[in-house]
């Protein structure tokens, strides 16, 4: 039995993790749930999968938790904050880590459960491209077991010979190609994004997913950040891994050899398929995703992405040549202007416009430790929201 801890149990990643282990009885438990903010939320998963542990990351709603728990006349135990989350990961309640937080807010809990040994399903792509060389340093120091959650590094995880993490790069691959669906507004124009909304931003046509991820998708940041975690994941070097726009998100990643051989890794596009691989492996466990029908699918198509439409990916690049520093900055500036962005406060096309300010602004701190990284991130993100005056919609 594999005790989980399903750290952002009340997202999409969450959903489709518990929708996961409630398959397997007899094979996983979630042991532990969390969540930021949201109690009700919580309880209720609670109330169904009567974990040992819930933490609700957000401390003024401690007293909630234990009330909404006592209520449901369940034993699991209430607990708040940051350090709480940290402090689980790391002992023996859990086995497993699905680190599904969003955004660097999920670093520390991260890394804890790299530093402790456990077997790490990392979806939280933030905390990889903010502290990547720590990170893979904490990975083979304790023996963890990391198995990438984004569908593309898991596809190039089922392509590549083992042990595909922690080891140096494969001499004979060639290349890694990410594959992306392009977004919601794939072959729109500068003029056409200029006045597009939120929500329009957040109905991605391929993929059900959180607000800030599905932003990033319609302004391919989400790729300059899969980019960069490959990067570490994978040992690669930046100009071996290449973005290929797929819009049926059918083919999830590529992996060619110097022989001439590309290996893919098709399915449907569905989270579950990932967490069930990294759930269960090396075994292969039921998903409850549907066989792949390539017949009644018909056909799959390729292009190049537009960079100059969508300038984040190239900004991605760019701060992945300059080291920890600009992809720390990076991050942070996209969080921020993400969210002003979803609040109404800044247009589309000036997201890019801050991440290239805070950049030229923030370029000196220390990235040799956790603290001073985070440190380097509140500096990236007192710059980026001072930034949103100049930009206000
Ligand atoms: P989501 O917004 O649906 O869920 C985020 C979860 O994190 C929620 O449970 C929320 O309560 C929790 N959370 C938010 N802020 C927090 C904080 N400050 N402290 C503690 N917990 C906090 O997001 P999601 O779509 O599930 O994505 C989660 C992560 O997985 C992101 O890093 C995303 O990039 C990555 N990811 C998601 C998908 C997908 O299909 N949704 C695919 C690949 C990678
Ligand atoms: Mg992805």
């Amino acid at each position: 039995m594999k005790n989980v801890a399903v750290l952002g149990a009340t997202g999409s990643i969450g959903a489709s993790t518990l929708d996961v282990i409630a398959r397997h009885p007899q094979r996983f438990r979630a042991s532990v749930l969390s969540a930021n903010a949201d109690v009700a939320g919580l309880v209720a998963l609670c109330q169904r999968f009567r974990p040992d542990v819930a933490i609700i990351a957000e401390p003024s709603q401690h007293a909630a938790l234990r009330e909404g728990l006592a209520r449901s006349q369940l034993s699991t135990q209430a607990l708040a904050g940051p350090q709480a989350l940290v402090d689980v990961v790391a002992s023996s309640v859990c086995d497993t880590v699905v680190a599904a937080i969003v955004g660097a807010a999920g670093l520390g809990s991260t890394l804890a459960a790299a530093q402790s040994g456990k077997r790490l399903l990392l979806a939280n792509k933030e905390s990889i491209v903010v502290a990547g060389a720590l990170l893979m340093a904490a990975i083979r120091e304790s023996g963890a077991e990391l198995l990438p959650i984004d569908s593309e590094h898991n596809a190039i995880f089922q392509c590549l010979p083992a042990p595909a993490i922690g080891a140096a790069a494969t001499p004979s691959v060639r290349q890694i190609v990410l594959t992306a669906s392009g977004g919601p507004f794939r072959g729109w124009s500068r003029t056409q994004l200029a006045t597009v909304t939120p929500e329009q931003a957040c109905a991605h046509p391929k993929w059900r997913m959180g607000r800030k991820i599905s932003v990033d998708s319609a302004t391919l940041m989400n790729k300059g950040l899969e980019v960069i975690e490959a990067r570490w994941l994978f040992d690669a070097a930046p100009e071996a891994i290449k973005v290929l726009v797929h819009p049926q998100s059918i083919v999830h990643s590529l992996v060619s050899y110097t022989d001439g051989s590309t290996l893919a890794q098709l399915g449907n596009p569905d989270m579950r398929s990932a967490l069930a691989f990294g759930l269960g492996w090396p075994e292969r466990v039921d998903a409850g995703v549907a066989d792949l029908d390539l017949a009644a699918i018909g056909r799959l198509d390729f292009e190049a992405p537009d960079e100059d439409t969508f300038p984040c990916l190239r900004l991605a690049r760019q701060a992945l040549q300059r080291g920890p520093l600009a992809t720390t900055v990076l991050n942070a500036a996209n969080e921020v202007a993400v969210s002003a962005f979803l609040q109404g406060q800044l247009g589309f096309l000036d997201i890019p416009a801050v991440l290239e300010a805070t950049l030229a602004q923030v370029n000196e701190g220390d990235t040799t430790s956790v603290s001073a990284l985070l440190a380097l991130d509140q500096t990236a993100r007192r710059t980026a929201n001072a930034q949103l005056k100049r930009f206000e919609a």
